[in-house]
Order: structure tokens, then C-alpha cells, then sequence
């Protein structure tokens, strides 16, 4: 009964289910929040500063505001970039769908371009066919962690005049070509939501070099209150604050503030970890019905936030969701990175995307399946998804 999967009535190779994507936390992030919350600092404070100023040195960008969300970060990029209705941004359909929206919530149009393989990141010979008159930005997203080809972005951004806002929610540790990703396009958003590379639970900064563009996201983030309007009740005594923009309430807590600065402390061995996952499951999965993630490419850092495989279809007798399926069955939990936005609904009906507009996205979306990859993991946990991986594979495999 060892080789049958749960599925066809076989034992799982693990009791107790194994959660995707989740988070690592130590003893000094839970006392870092009972700090604050001792302390009476619950919303922004000082310990929002002070991770904004951590995660400049980590970056080397010039500004770094921190927000409640990558979401938030791209909203305000937008506005402070001055995208606007009528506007058109180029992006990928291969991400999540906080990417798109975040243009659409500032009225401008989201223009998807087609991705590469094997990266699975945007391809700018595909972005160049999209360019209009309209096109104010071009929205790399970093898929997994891996840079996109930067290079022809820039490019195609000097060619054409394009802003480039990057969707780095995946990418805190990524470089290209010496470069840090965050010190690359115009503005920079990151994520520190409970599944990424370090986590606050909910949390995200924007990174730019453009001094006006800091201030305003800072600015729109909290009501558009003029500068430094959290510092109001603090012991350097009462300064009034003037609005000057129906802004956000985007705000970071000092809470959440306190566990990134525990959680950038650890951002390299937590990478280390995952790198050396990353290359048992390269090992163990050879022979297999999938392709692996492909490999760095020269001259970058690869971050290494999703491990993603391509299954062959082709090879097996059911289709992704019923592999899905069995490995939850299994005990072990996974996730899909992504059914290409041009597929969900929102954007058939808005924007006349269809079924074939984007072969290689498709192609991906029918075949995806991240495995669980978080510093978290343990050996077992590491053992227990090979094995089932394998067990599932080979059960179902033609
Ligand atoms: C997680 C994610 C986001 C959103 O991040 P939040 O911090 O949850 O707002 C945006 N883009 C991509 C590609 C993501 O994976």
C-alpha cells in the first residue's frame, strides 16, 4: 500500500498536514511585538523609522517608505508616478492580481505582455509590440525571485520614455548584473505578507532613488497629511499637520515594523536555507513527469522565494489539479503561482482578454505547482514532499 496515493485509498506519507508558505518565527520577533505593545507605540513609530533606514542599507537605494502592503506600495507608486485614467502599463499575466489592479485603481489600463520560457518572466520583445502612445510605465514582476531581463527593460524605457515600476514582492534578495533589484527601475515595491522571504504578517515599502517621489508616497500614505504627521503626539511635542491630499491610510503599525527588523536580521540565512531546498528537490525530482525551475541565470541573484514546477501533462493520465489534489491528500499543501490573470474573470469582461491571447502564460498556468519552500521546512518536512511528490508522479504517470 506504500506506492498508492491517499487519493486511490493508500496511506499518506505524513500524519499531520504540511502548510504552504508558512511563516518562520522566532522568540525575538515575539518580543519585539510585547515590546511595542508595552511600550504603547501600536501604530507608526520609531521602529517604523528605524526599519526604513535597515532596509535602505539592505537595498543601497536612497529612500525606502514603509506601507501596510506591497499592494499599498504600488498604489502609491502609481500616483506618485502621475500614471492616470487613459494611461496604459505594461505588465506581466504570469503574477498576482494586486499587479494589474494596482494600475486600475488609479484608472489607467493594464496592457499584459507575454513571458518568456523557461524564466517565466515578462519578455520584452513582447512588451515592444504593446508600446502606444499611451504607455506612460512599463511593471517588471520579478517572478519567483528571478530579475527580469532588466537590460532590455531599460532599454525600452529610455527608447520610449517609460517609467518602470517593479513589482519585487517576490525579490527582496534579487540582483541583476551587479545591480540590487530595488535600485534598478523608478520605484520599487516589496512585500512582507505572512508567505514571503521575511514576513511581518502584512507589511510593504517602496524603494526609489527620487527624493519627490518618497515624499509623496510617505505623504499619500497617511490621509496626505504633510510630513512627518505620525510624530504629532511624540515627546517632541505637538506640531500641526496640514492636509495636502485626500491620501491613503496605508500606514505601517510599529508592530509589524518590529518583526522585519528581527526578520532582515535573518533574510541571508533564511536564503541560505532555501537555496539548499532548492537544490535537494533539483536532485530528487530528476527522472520525473515535471521540469524544474531553471536554473540562475549568469550574473544575478536569483531570490528564490517560490520553488515551482512545470508538470509534463503530457505524461500523466490527470491534470494538474487532480496532482494538486493528491499531494493534499498526501498531507502536504501547495500552491498555484499563477493562473494568468488574462483567464479571471475581472479582466474577460473589462479589458476582452481571452483564452490563447498569451501562449506561454497559459501554458504555465495549466502546468504550475509551487511546493512548499519556506525556511520553516525541516528535514522531514523536505523528505516528506519528495516522497509524495515522487509517489504521485509515478502513480499517475502514463
Ligand atoms: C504577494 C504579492 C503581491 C502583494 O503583496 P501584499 O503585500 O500582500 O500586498 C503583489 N505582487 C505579487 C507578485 C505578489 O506575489
Amino acid at each position: 500500500m506504500k506506492n498508492k496515493p491517499a487519493l486511490s485509498g493508500g496511506e499518506p506519507v505524513r500524519e499531520d498536514f504540511l502548510i504552504f508558505g508558512s511563516p518562520r518565527i522566532e522568540q525575538d520577533e515575539i518580543a519585539e511585538v510585547v515590546d511595542s505593545l508595552e511600550s504603547g507605540w501600536l501604530s507608526t513609530g520609531p521602529k517604523v523609522e528605524k526599519f526604513e533606514e535597515a532596509f535602505k542599507r539592505y537595498i543601497g537605494c536612497k529612500y525606502a517608505v514603509a506601507l501596510n502592503s506591497c499592494t499599498a506600495g504600488l498604489h502609491l507608486s502609481m500616483i506618485a508616478a502621475g500614471i492616470k485614467p487613459g494611461d496604459e502599463v505594461i505588465t506581466t499575466p504570469m503574477t498576482f492580481a494586486a499587479t494589474a489592479n494596482s494600475i486600475i485603481h488609479v484608472g489607467a489600463r493594464p496592457v499584459f505582455a507575454d513571458v518568456e520560457l523557461p524564466s517565466m518572466n515578462i519578455d520584452p520583445a513582447k512588451i515592444a509590440e504593446k508600446i502606444t502612445s499611451k504607455t506612460k510605465a512599463i511593471m517588471p514582476v520579478h517572478f519567483a525571485g528571478r530579475p527580469c531581463n532588466m537590460d532590455s527593460i531599460l532599454d525600452l524605457s529610455r527608447k520610449y520614455n517609460l517609467l518602470i515600476i517593479e513589482d519585487a514582492a517576490h525579490a527582496i534578495e534579487a540582483s541583476y548584473h551587479g545591480r540590487k533589484v530595488g535600485t534598478i527601475g523608478d520605484l520599487t515595491a516589496f512585500s512582507f505578507y505572512v508567505t514571503k522571504n521575511i514576513v511581518m504578517g502584512e507589511g510593504g515599502i517602496v524603494t526609489t532613488n527620487n527624493q519627490d517621489y518618497a515624499d509623496k508616497i510617505k505623504i499619500f500614505g497617511l490621509h496626505g497629511l504633510s510630513k512627518d504627521a505620525w510624530k504629532r503626539y511624540s515627546d517632541e511635542g505637538f506640531k500641526h499637520y496640514q492636509v495636502i491630499f485626500p491620501g491613503y491610510k496605508y500606514n505601517l503599525m510599529d508592530m509589524q515594523a518590529g518583526i522585519g527588523l528581527r526578520q532582515l536580521e535573518k533574510v541571508e540565512r533564511y536564503s541560505r536555507i532555501r537555496q539548499s531546498i532548492w537544490n535537494r528537490y533539483n536532485e530528487a525530482f530528476k527522472g520525473l513527469p515535471l521540469s524544474t525551475p531553471a536554473d540562475p541565470e549568469p550574473n544575478t541573484r536569483h531570490a528564490m522565494h517560490l520553488y515551482t514546477v512545470l508538470l509534463n501533462l503530457e505524461d500523466l493520465r490527470v491534470d494538474r489539479d487532480a496532482i494538486q489534489q493528491a499531494l493534499f491528500k498526501e498531507n502536504i499543501g501547495t500552491g498555484i503561482h499563477f493562473v494568468a490573470l488574462n483567464l479571471h474573470p475581472f479582466y474577460v469582461d473589462n479589458y476582452g482578454y481571452k483564452k490563447g491571447d498569451f501562449p506561454n502564460a497559459e501554458f504555465i498556468s495549466e502546468r504550475t505547482i509551487s511546493l512548499p519552500f519556506s525556511a520553516k521546512l525541516n528535514q522531514k518536512d523536505v523528505n516528506d514532499v519528495i516522497l509524495a511528490v515522487k509517489k504521485v508522479l509515478r502513480y499517475y504517470g502514463k
